[in-house]
């Protein structure tokens, strides 16, 4: 017996069970050291967790590089290629 870890949907045993990593918390706070220096201390824990297949479908999407990340890259070439003819 198995439950999707985020949006808690029953998997049932005969189908396919998705593993992922997925973000599981925080901890963050200030240290102060016996030598009086203080520091800012912040940590992301993250764990393979059970998901259903919507979920982890979600989880690739948020993974793969965004169409926004493509075009961002196609400027920087064509930027790069206008710098070379034109100087
Ligand atoms: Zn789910």
């Amino acid at each position: 017996m198995a439950n999707c870890h985020l949006c808690g949907t029953y998997i049932a045993p005969r189908e396919p069970h998705y593993r992922r990593e997925v973000y599981s918390g925080s901890s963050s706070g200030v240290g102060l050291s016996w030598r009086g220096n203080a520091w800012w201390t912040g940590r992301r824990y993250t764990g393979i967790r059970t998901l259903c297949l919507a979920c982890a479908q979600q989880v690739d999407a948020a993974r793969a590089p965004g169409p926004r990340l493509l075009v961002l890259l196609a400027f920087v070439v064509l930027g790069v290629l206008a710098f070379a003819l034109f100087h």
